[in-house]
């Protein structure tokens, strides 16, 4: 046979170089996976020299392309959950399950439906990414991660090449379903040998720019968000099957047998599984009894994860951290040798607070029990064995260097100027006034670089500014930025709350405006007694508050004159004693009505009941279940319009 003659050119890797080459790319991409699910465990430079490295041996290499920052414009969407995402309470053992199912009964006794211990329903508590998948009219429309529960990243292309999610499916008008991404644990040891966690594989994956890898995740479906004319759990399980998602195993029975069903789980049937689950998902089967419980801090009160034991291992510590968190307070962290713990390697454990690292006697050398609490941090249950020193503590805060206190169990850091207090400060403001283009990874760059020290900083900040940072376009700098401004002026209410005062909340603020203190002048002039009399404070709160504007008297100032002081909480009151429910889509984010509608004084409710008086909804013609049941209730529907008109006096 003949041989083309070689001309030459071209690249080649020297055969003791390939083995080195392969194990570059992959680590390249494990590390820009978790790059993008914010759970980095290098540093931008360390990146860096491994993709230097790849380049000297293979300039070439396919995994080149896809490495390096990509252009920020690329960034994921977000987008509003049609219905928050919320999450669920929990119990842990039996006990906590029977009275769990007890409060139940007797909340639903109230209302004269009979109790829920007969009539269980039971699902996998799936360990992945929550989604929500948007059908209109039978076809896939949009697929949005869980995000804080109120906004999302819309990142459909890459859920449309998940397993289990069918295109189309037979349903007309819109329907929302809930399910969680989970990575198999036969895909994982077939695609994804380098990641340390399954679920960690399962989230950077599904959030790549560039998708790749999402054909070996799988979507279990197990929820729909929207109210359909459906009895039960199993029927809307049997709803959601015939629709063709792949669901988890589901069971019914009574509280005995979840039981059962839970030690069996725990000790033999959760081995066999093809994926990870921690725990079992139990429910009232009848979804009347679950709207008349309702919930409680977006938790429904007729559901409970039922979390399996935290599995614990032995690991040697081999140093102390202490990290200044974003309230001064200071976290022990220990060190440890990597060890792994239900699919992921432990490096770090909490030693939650001084008081336990004295407890606990630990020092570097020892021999502890480390265990993953609710599965997720990883925490230090006890010292085997002492290598005898126990840690030094120390006297200076590791982030700014000023002297540390101790206040209870904790140790403090006071400088108010501590960059780790100032971030915690900053990211309070932008949760508090409710912007959402705002990451926390924008906050910290902006902070550790020393361009944002106080709230005002922000609002001085130009597209420029941030467009100049690392992985920042312009178009999302510019999103950013008018997102915070489209939030002025504050309402007194949001701006004490955003201030991020200790023992002051949103709830705290409205009482002061209430009870007459409707301007930054009258409350500075306020005594501690005088704020004690107001009914539902307390002393103990009055002080934090008087201390607390005190403290940030001159910030407040330069803000007031910044032009950014609040406008006076008088016009709170005007929605006093009025309840309102949200549907459908408004103009502005829903976080955003919510705290504007409990500013003003009215109450937010979650669903439809007999006591609602307004059902706020973009559609008055609209003939989704909720809008007939206000209705049949006599509720009155208004639009968004005509909400902002109950305040402003316009008609
Ligand atoms: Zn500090």
């Amino acid at each position: 046979m003949k041989v083309p003659r070689s001309l030459g050119g071209g690249l080649e890797v020297a055969p003791e170089g390939r083995a080195r080459v392969e194990a570059l790319a992959v680590r390249l991409e494990r590390h820009r996976g978790l790059y993008y699910s914010g759970t980095p465990e290098i540093t931008d430079a360390a990146y860096d020299a491994l993709e230097d490295e790849l380049r000297s041996l293979d300039p070439a290499h396919p995994a080149l392309g896809r490495v390096g920052a990509p252009p920020a414009s690329k960034e994921w969407d977000k987008a509003r959950h049609t219905i928050p995402m919320g999450s669920l309470n929990k119990v842990t053992t039996p006990e906590e399950l029977h009275e769990w199912v007890a409060r139940c009964d007797e909340l639903l006794a109230k209302d004269g439906h009979p109790g829920i211990a007969g009539d269980l329903f039971v699902t996998e508590k799936l360990d992945g990414l929550s989604v929500e998948l948007v059908y209109v009219d039978g076809r896939l429309a949009d697929g949005l991660t869980r995000g804080d529960g109120e906004t999302g990243e819309r990142i459909t292309s890459n859920v449309e090449r998940m397993r289990g999610v069918p295109r189309r499916v037979a349903h007309r008008g819109s329907l929302s379903v809930r399910g969680e991404i989970v990575l198999r644990t036969s895909d994982r040891a077939e695609h994804f040998q380098e990641y340390s966690s399954t679920r960690n594989a399962a989230a950077g994956t599904a959030r790549r720019l560039d998708g790749v890898g999402c054909e070996h995740l799988t979507v279990f479906v197990y929820d729909v968000a929207d109210e359909l004319e459906l009895n039960t759990e199993e029927e809307k399980l049997a709803f959601l099957r015939g629709l063709g998602f792949v669901t988890p195993h589901a069971f019914a029975g009574d509280t005995d047998a979840v039981v059962e069903l839970y030690r069996d789980y725990d000790t033999a049937r959760r081995v066999t599984l093809d994926y990870e689950i921690d725990g079992l998902v139990v429910r009232t089967n009848d979804l009347r009894a679950q709207a008349l419980l309702g919930e409680l801090n977006r938790r429904p009160r007729g559901a409970t994860a039922f979390k399996f034991p935290s599995p614990v291992k032995v690991s040697r510590v081999v140093g102390i951290g202490w990290d200044t968190g974003p309230s001064g307070r200071v976290t022990p962290v220990a060190e440890v040798e990597p060890v792994e713990l239900v699919g992921a390697v432990v490096r770090r454990a909490s030693l939650h607070n001084l008081a336990n690292v004295r407890r606990l006697g630990i020092g570097v050398g020892d021999e502890v029990l480390v265990s993953r609490r609710n599965d997720v941090i990883p925490y230090v249950e006890e010292v085997v064995e002492s290598a005898g020193a126990p840690a030094e503590v120390p006297t200076a805060c590791s982030t700014c260097g000023s002297s540390l206190r101790q206040e209870g169990e904790y140790l403090l850091c006071r400088n108010e100027g501590c960059p780790a207090r100032v971030e915690g400060r900053i990211r309070n403001w932008i949760d508090a006034v409710g912007a959402l283009e705002w990451g926390d990874k924008l906050v910290h760059t902006l902070v550790s670089k020393g361009i944002v020290r106080e709230p005002l900083d922000l609002y001085r900040l130009t597209v420029e500014d941030i467009a100049a940072l690392e992985r920042h376009g312009t178009k999302s700098a510019e999103k950013a930025l008018g997102e915070l401004r489209a939030r002025l002026p504050l309402r007194l209410p949001t701006f004490l709350a955003a201030l991020g005062i200790e023992g002051f909340s949103t709830q705290t603020a409205r009482l002061l405006v209430s009870a007459g203190f409707a301007d930054l002048p009258r409350l500075f002039a306020a005594t501690v007694q005088e704020l004690a009399e107001i009914p539902g404070l307390g002393e103990i709160k009055a002080r934090l508050v008087t201390e607390g504007l005190d403290s940030r008297r001159a910030e407040i100032a330069r803000l007031v004159e910044g032009g950014l002081g609040p406008v006076s909480g008088e016009a709170a009151g005007k929605l006093d004693g009025k309840s309102f429910c949200m549907t459908g889509k408004q103009r502005r984010p829903r976080k955003e009505l919510e705290q504007w509608i409990e500013g003003n004084g009215g109450r937010v409710l979650s669903g439809v009941t007999k006591e609602l008086d307004f059902l706020v909804i973009d559609d008055l013609a609209s003939t989704s279940s909720k809008a007939t049941k206000a209705r049949k209730y006599g509720t009155k529907l208004i639009g968004e319009d005509e909400l902002v008109a109950m305040v402003e006096g316009r008609s």
